[in-house]
Order: C-alpha cells, then sequence, then structure tokens
C-alpha cells in the first residue's frame, strides 16, 4: 500500500488502485505518505533516452508496475506520437531555456500525460482484477477534452466522452474536437457554460454511485482529471530531461542546480518539477507564474489562500483557475500531516479561505517564487520575444517568461533559468498576432495562416488542415440531459 488519501492516512491505496480510482473516497488526493521512500538513482537516468527515463521514473513513483512493465507502456505511449524525435526539446531564447512540451499529437502540454494515462489506466485494471470496460467521463473548456481523446482513442477496454460548452470554446478547439477520430470515442455539446458542463459531470459520477446505475452493466465511470497520480507522474519525466539536455550540450555540469518557470493553473505541472526535485534532480527555486488570476501569487507570498476574487477571463484561458487542486498534495507532503490538510481543505470549502502555519510557509518560501503577468504584460512579452530572439511563443509560455524576467531581476542570485513553454502559439493565434503587432482579420483560421505568413513558423500538422477534416460528431443537448445521456451510451455496444 504505497499511497494514501490526503487527507486520512487511514485511506490507503496501490498505485494501481490509485490510478483507477482517480480521487480518494473522502475527497482527498492519492499521494505517498513521504517521497523519501522512493527508490531512485537520479544520476543514472541522466545518460539515458526519455523513454528509459520515463520507465526509471515512473517504476519508482507507481511501484505497482515492474520495470519491464512500465517499459511497454511507455513504449506504446509514446512511440511515434510526438512531432519531434525528442518528446520535449530544449531550445535557447535570450539567456533562457525555452523547455518546449507542445510537440505533441494536440499540440498542448497536457498531451505528455494523456498518452501515458491510457497505458496506465489499462494496465491498472488488469493489475486489480477489473473486467469491467472503463468509461472515462471529461468535462473540458477546450484543450483537455482534445488531448484525453487523442490518448484514449482506440485504447481496448476503454470508452470516452467528452462534454463542452456549446458556444463556449474556440473555432479551433470545436473543429479538433469534431473532428476526432476513434470508434471509442463520444463528443457531445451542452448548453451553458463550462461550469454547468463540470458540474453536470460530477452530478452524472455522484447519480451512477449512489444508485448503483451500472452495477452489473460491466462497465465503469473514471476520470482523466489532473487530480489522478497516473496524469502526475509522467510530468516528472521532462524536467530530468531538461536538465539531462543541458549538461549533454556542456552548459551545466552535473550537480550544478537550475531553476524552473512554469505557468500555473492546477499547480499539477509545477507540483511534478517539486517531484523532480525531492527525487534529486538538483533544483534551485520552482518559480510559479500566473495571469491575472493571481490566487496563487498571494499564497505563495502570504501563506494566506483566498479564492473569494473575481475571476477573469484571460489570454492564457488554462490559467484561469481560482482552486488548484494539486496544490494540496504540496501541502501534504511538506507538512506530513493529513489532519491539517483537511482542515484547511474544509476551510477552503467552507469559506473560500485558509492560511497555512508559519513553519509550513517557511518551507513553500524555500522551494518556491512567485511571480504573474496580465494579459497586456502577456502581448508585449510575446512580441519583445519574437523581436529579440526570433522565437515564436504561445500566452502561456509568455506569462512564464515575463515572471522568469521578474524573478532574475529580484534575485541576482539565480541559478540557470528554464521555462516551461506549454502550448503552441497556433493554439491561441489572434492574441499571438497581435502580440507581434498585427490585426487579426477573418475567423480564427484565417488569422492562423496569417501567423504563418508574418513569422513562417509552420502550422504544426494537426491544427493545419482542420477546417477541411470531417465533421464526426454533433450531438448538442440540454444540461439536465447529461445523465441519460451518459447512461444510453454507457450500455450502447457500438458507437459507429
Ligand atoms: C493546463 C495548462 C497549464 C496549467 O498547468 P497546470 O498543471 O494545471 O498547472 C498551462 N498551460 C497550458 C497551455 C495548459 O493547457
Amino acid at each position: 500500500m504505497d499511497y494514501q488519501s490526503t487527507r486520512d492516512p487511514s485511506l490507503r491505496a496501490t498505485a494501481a488502485e490509485a490510478i483507477l480510482n482517480g480521487l480518494a473516497p473522502d475527497g482527498g488526493l492519492y499521494s505517498m505518505p513521504s517521497l523519501n521512500g522512493i527508490v531512485f538513482d537520479w544520476k543514472s537516468v541522466l545518460g539515458m533516452d526519455t523513454q528509459g527515463m520515463a520507465t526509471e521514473i515512473l517504476t519508482a513513483l507507481l511501484p505497482s508496475f515492474t520495470k519491464e512493465e512500465m517499459r511497454g507502456l511507455v513504449k506504446n505511449a509514446y512511440t511515434g506520437k510526438f512531432e519531434t524525435e525528442d518528446l520535449t526539446p530544449t531550445v535557447h531564447v535570450g539567456g533562457d531555456t525555452i523547455l518546449e512540451l507542445f510537440r505533441g499529437p494536440t499540440s498542448a502540454f497536457k498531451d505528455v500525460a494523456l498518452s501515458m494515462l491510457p497505458q496506465l489506466m489499462t494496465a491498472s485494471r488488469k493489475k486489480c482484477g477489473v473486467d469491467d470496460e472503463i468509461l472515462i467521463l471529461t468535462a473540458t473548456s477546450g484543450d483537455t477534452g482534445k488531448a484525453a481523446m487523442e490518448g484514449f482513442c482506440d485504447v481496448p477496454g476503454t470508452k470516452i466522452i467528452v462534454f463542452y460548452p456549446d458556444g463556449g470554446v474556440s473555432a479551433v478547439q470545436k473543429a479538433q474536437m469534431a473532428t476526432q477520430a476513434g470508434n471509442n470515442i463520444c463528443v457531445c455539446a451542452v448548453r451553458g457554460n463550462f461550469d454547468d458542463a463540470q458540474t453536470g459531470v460530477k452530478n452524472v459520477f455522484a447519480a451512477v454511485t449512489e444508485g448503483g446505475l451500472l452495477d452489473g452493466k460491466g462497465v465503469r465511470l473514471s476520470s482523466a482529471n489532473s487530480i489522478n497520480i497516473g496524469r502526475l507522474a509522467p510530468q516528472v519525466v521532462y524536467y530530468y530531461r531538461a536538465y539531462a539536455n543541458l549538461v549533454n550540450e556542456g552548459k551545466l555540469s552535473v550537480g550544478d542546480k537550475v531553476d524552473f518557470c512554469v505557468p500555473t493553473g492546477n499547480f499539477g505541472d509545477i507540483l511534478a518539477g517539486w517531484f523532480a526535485k525531492e527525487m534529486g534532480l538538483p533544483v534551485g527555486r520552482l518559480v510559479c507564474a500566473s495571469n491575472a488570476n493571481n490566487v496563487l501569487t498571494d499564497f505563495l507570498e502570504t501563506g494566506r489562500y483566498d479564492k473569494n476574487r473575481p475571476f477573469y477571463k484571460t489570454a492564457s484561458p488554462s490559467m484561469d483557475i481560482l482552486v488548484s487542486s494539486n496544490l494540496e498534495r504540496l501541502l501534504f507532503l511538506l507538512s506530513g500531516d493529513a489532519a491539517l490538510v483537511k482542515r484547511l481543505m474544509g476551510e477552503l470549502k467552507e469559506t473560500g479561505v485558509y492560511q497555512v502555519p508559519e513553519d509550513l510557509l517557511d518551507k513553500l518560501h524555500a522551494d518556491f517564487w512567485q511571480g504573474f503577468c496580465d494579459d497586456t504584460g502577456t502581448k508585449s512579452a510575446i512580441g519583445k520575444v519574437w523581436r529579440e530572439y526570433g522565437y515564436l511563443c504561445d500566452t502561456h509560455t509568455a506569462v512564464a517568461w515575463d515572471v522568469a524576467q521578474q524573478y532574475k531581476a529580484a534575485n541576482p542570485d539565480h541559478n540557470p533559468v528554464i521555462i516551461l513553454s506549454t502550448a503552441s502559439p497556433y493554439k491561441f493565434p489572434a492574441a499571438v498576432l497581435e502580440g507581434i503587432g498585427r490585426g487579426a482579420k477573418g475567423d480564427e483560421f484565417d488569422v492562423m495562416e496569417q501567423v504563418r505568413s508574418e513569422t513562417g513558423i509552420p502550422i504544426p500538422k494537426n491544427l493545419s488542415g482542420l477546417r477541411e477534416r470531417e465533421v464526426r460528431h454533433k450531438d448538442v443537448i440540454d444540461r439536465d440531459k447529461m445523465l441519460d445521456y451518459v447512461l444510453t451510451k454507457a450500455t450502447q455496444k457500438d458507437w459507429f
């Protein structure tokens, strides 16, 4: 039993059970009791290729699986799926290094984890002796749904239904989803906003569990949400990849420290960086970059988390979030105190506010630095990086780039900084075009073409030609019909 709930040490699970369940039964997240017990020789992985590194790191974090099993899962997840030979290449831009995480099948960093999760999920199903088919339900504001579908596409023993808000995603995102191939995939628009879709999915889970609505039907529900440990663990790998690349290029000696700057939303990506550090990687600071929704900036400064504040829709929408779920894992691992975490999460739910004790805040300050950048700063960063270095970055990456410059200015003793780049600029073409000082004309597809002709940077294959692809998914339903929809689909043998 390697995992437990962050809120209750008596709720234990193997890694495979944690992956299959997603969330602990008390609403806590699954975590190891501490990372000190992990057996891992960090120096030995630096000479490996990315799949070798992933095998070592994932076996250390998910001990339900043998190294041989993991090697096979990693191979299935990644072989031939990314546009670059190195899954997550590094490039040098000005004095910084940019770690490109967007070379996967949907041009967003979530591909790294969502390519691996289906493999872990189906292997966990076998380990736990579960014969039921796994039906994944996901509500998406755009990026997660597409990356999840691509990951689960035609994976035996799994099906996936993605709900998105009708009229609430960009034209490119809608086209990406509506043209998705695969016989185990279903996409449905819900009349309402993203919260309606998300609440609807939670209600379906609750109704099915409480009413036993799928008992004996050979199907069980699961989620591809970022709180699943099976999504977090694969993200640790690219921190090692980036460090190893700099060593191989002669820019670092093994043992030298680096700092990472991470555009942060749900705190999954940056937490994976903290795992990398705890497993031995020489990391100085992890810099948490936020947009105008700067709840984490305030929290890391003061130790007071307060979600009672205006919600802004920004140019970096994947970071528009006021409750960063994965922070709970960090608070648990730093304090080792499930009772404290339970109390803080209770307060967050009741009042929207909690304050961590002073000693915990000191520990946070030792490992993290924080900053934010609003939309004006984001667009000006895109322009500056393009003009000065000829590098085109997306809006999320621009937030991180700007905060990295703030960090260096405020901390003269900083280490070499690696900035994580989480999306292709072609996923947010209008803001990018504005950033480089050009006005957008026509629809989003025209704007993509405009960015290409201005910059000469090729459009990723999965995004070009989207307009011409066959639309396979046209369902639109009212939000009170989501349960009926899921139950019908769950018992329907063939979807196509
Ligand atoms: C999801 C996402 C993020 C935020 O990552 P978290 O793990 O949620 O902190 C940043 N950038 C992009 C493009 C994303 O899709």
